[in-house]
């Protein structure tokens, strides 16, 4: 079995953990302090969509912020970011105000928060995402944010049709670096649970390799 952690500090946690209740042998718990981040039996950690710079300033109150900087930069753990959560992994943002750096970083991208601008607030489509098989994926965006560039190290899951032919962006939505995830929708609000399952298998996978590693 696996333990998952959900970072429980704002926005849409109690989704995440319902979907991961669905999954077979996954505890999930929530997380809201430095030591529940540090607990050496969880074995990942999502961070929820919301809104990033309240999540940031509530994770600087509650001295959360380093234990998950270090989660996030060590890669020996997966973390899975969901839109907000997806830009406090970025390295980079175009329109980022907190104390204008990324709060958490690790993921070699830059994204453009609130992409899609306050005219498409919200809007759901089907989306292909080869990795969970043929079917479209429902994906729902709220306010979402795009990953417009990344470092060669960075694996694109998921993109949208760039705007303009010429558009020099690309406009990424799902991502992976090793066992950091990324994506700019909110896997949770669907009753699809296959974007949960495949992290699920990223965790199992790498948890079965520290165990290996520690026994060898
Ligand atoms: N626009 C939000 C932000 O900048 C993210 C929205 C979301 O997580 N649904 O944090």
């Amino acid at each position: 079995a696996v333990k998952i952690g959900v970072l429980a500090l704002q926005g849409a946690f109690i989704e995440h953990i319902h979907v991961l209740g669905r999954i077979e042998n996954v505890t999930a718990v929530q997380i809201r302090t430095p030591a529940e981040v540090n607990d050496p039996t969880l074995d990942a950690l999502i961070i929820p969509g919301g809104e990033s710079t309240t999540m940031g300033l509530v994770a600087e109150r509650s001295g959360i912020v380093e234990p998950l900087r270090l989660w996030a930069h060590q890669g020996v753990k997966p973390v899975w970011g969901t839109c907000a959560g997806m830009i406090l992994l970025a390295n980079s943002a175009l329109q980022m105000k907190i104390g204008g750096q990324p709060l958490l970083g690790g993921l070699d991208v830059c994204v453009d928060r609130n992409h899609f601008g306050a005219q498409l607030q919200s809007f759901e489509m089907p989306v292909s995402i080869p990795v969970l098989g043929e079917e479209p994926f429902q994906a729902v965006f709220i306010r979402a944010p795009v990953i417009v560039s990344h470092k060669p190290n960075v694996t694109v899951i998921a993109k949208l049709e760039k705007k303009n032919a010429d558009d020099e962006h690309e406009r990424i939505i799902a991502a992976r670096q090793s066992n950091l995830l990324a994506t700019a929708f909110h896997p949770e609000l669907t009753g699809d649970s296959r974007f949960h399952r495949y992290f699920v298998e990223m965790v199992r996978t790498s948890k079965l390799a520290r165990q290996q590693t520690a026994s060898s």
